[in-house]
């Protein structure tokens, strides 16, 4: 590295973060995570970062104060929303306040493409509201993608935003956001030229599309996962864009905030432990976690804490959970989503004592979960990068994962965790048998050190993103 360009990433810049959703103020899975930490992990490398995002119903870790009305430019005209801003660690976070974002969920309305239209179209007016021009703009998943569209094409933009560089990152490749080219251009206030853009996929308009070919340069959450959605398998329908764009296209890997995420402190666990204490904490948070749900305590737990989705794999778990039980491992579930899935797992529960389940979303329980639990199991189909594999390491958790995406890159078999190959129930069996065997030897002490000291923290991480903005700033 030359002594220019190390001078040149040190060089303080203005980042706008923008995210549908950010932790500790609202959150549905990793994105959430990634919008809480990394922002805080550049602001402490120097940087100043404005996090943007919605104020949904029901949000309490911030009271804003509400500036006023801006005018975005949405529906062919403009449309009032409130802008709230708020302070915390180093970042300035402004929430967008509107009727659409007044529901009981995040997401899952048919009207969503719309509201998160609005919510992009907004990015730019509230910066230049709180007076803050940024040098990038970090864009999020399908939500934010059509900003990268207007950005690059200078349409209705404030002074100062049109032609800035964005950096698009792929959370999840499955969710695209599409609505038909009339609807998407009445919304965003686009042109006529419309059809002709990246936005434009056989005739829809495809956000996530827009991003890719006009955002200065794209990222996923893990290198694993940059080459896999180049490949149909991967891409959802998107493989050719991302093969298109690969010389722009990187993995960069999530970190998890190891201060939030710490044995030593976390209130939600009956003992605090570190590594030279892990035996003495993980029997407590075992014998409270076996307590509560009828589990024996002599058997080791293998658990799961996700989403109930085709993309966890989580029907393969539940096809594999009376083998695992026959092995000697009690199963601990908490999760939520598919109906069907939960059915399946509440109907396990009710027939095998050595399975519990909790269907629900619950933050303390699942703390509790990955301290008393020997393994974490994640049969995902795809995993762009996962976060509890992370997790369960830093509470001396390994994880039994597949192969895949960002699971591929921080689990090695036999190293700090165990992994198979295809999503099958066979192959998960096969790896669980193996953990089983080391369970309690020499090898498990040794495999469960190297987790737990495993560096997952984000400043690696968000140096990555320093160097890829800096390289988009000064170019
Ligand atoms: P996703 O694809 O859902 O974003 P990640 O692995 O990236 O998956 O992030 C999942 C995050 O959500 C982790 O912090 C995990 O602990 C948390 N989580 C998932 N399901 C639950 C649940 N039912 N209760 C509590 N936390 C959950």
């Amino acid at each position: 590295m030359s002594a220019c360009t190390a001078l040149l990433y040190s060089m303080p810049m203005r980042i706008l973060f923008a995210s549908s959703e950010v932790w500790p103020f609202s959150k549905t899975g990793g994105l959430a995570d990634v919008a809480g930490s990394l922002p805080q992990a550049l602001a402490r490398l120097g940087h100043e970062v404005l996090v943007v995002s919605p104020w949904y119903s029901g949000l309490k870790r911030a009271e804003p104060f509400w500036i006023g009305d801006i005018e975005v430019p949405f529906s062919g005209f403009f449309e009032p929303a409130g802008v709230g801003t708020w302070e915390q660690d180093g970042v300035r976070y402004a929430f967008v306040g509107h009727d659409f974002f007044r529901r009981d969920s995040l997401y899952g309305y048919d009207d969503d493409a719309a509201r998160f239209s609005l919510f992009s179209r907004a990015l730019p007016q509230v910066a230049s509201r709180l007076s803050f021009t940024p040098d990038v703009i970090h864009l999020n998943d399908w939500h934010t993608a059509t900003v990268a569209l207007v950005l690059e094409r200078g349409w209705h933009l404030p002074p100062g935003f049109a032609y800035l560089p964005s950096v698009f990152t792929v959370h999840n490749a499955q969710f695209q956001g599409e609505a038909t080219l009339a609807e998407m251009a009445w919304w965003l206030r686009l042109p006529d030229s419309i059809d002709r853009t990246w936005l434009n996929r056989f005739g829809r308009a495809n956000a996530m599309q827009a991003a890719l070919g006009t955002a200065t340069r794209v990222t996923t959450v893990s290198p694993t996962y940059s080459r896999e959605i180049q490949t149909p398998g991967f891409g959802f329908g998107l493989d050719a864009s991302f093969r298109s764009i690969s010389h722009k296209l990187s993995g960069i890997l999530n970190g998890i905030d190891q201060t939030a995420w710490d044995p030593q402190t976390d209130a939600a666990l009956p003992v605090n432990f570190g590594p030279e204490s892990v035996h003495k904490g993980k029997a407590a948070a075992r014998s409270l976690l076996c307590s509560r749900h009828g589990l024996d305590p002599a058997r080791p737990i293998v658990a799961a804490i996700s989403r109930l989705a085709d993309q966890k794999g989580m029907d393969i778990l539940v096809d594999a959970a009376p083998e695992l039980s026959r092995l000697g491992l009690s199963l601990f579930v908490l999760g939520s989503g598919d109906p069907g899935l939960e059915r399946r797992l509440a109907d396990l529960a009710g027939q095998d004592p050595n399975i519990a389940v909790v269907l629900g979303y619950d933050d303390p329980l699942s703390r509790l979960v990955y301290a008393a639990s020997d393994l974490l199991c994640m049969p995902s189909r795809f995993e762009p990068c996962g976060l509890n594999q992370m997790i369960a390491m830093r509470y001396g958790s390994l994880p039994l994962v597949r192969a895949t995406g960002g699971l591929k890159d921080t689990v090695r078999h036999l190293g700090n965790g165990f992994t198979f190959e295809d999503a099958s129930v066979d192959d998960l069996v096969r790896a669980a048998r193996e953990a089983v065997s080391t369970y309690g030897t020499d090898k498990w002490a040794l495999m469960q050190e190297t987790a737990l000291g495993e560096d997952h923290s984000w400043e690696r991480s968000a140096r990555q993103y320093e160097r890829l903005y800096s390289g988009i700033v000064s170019g």
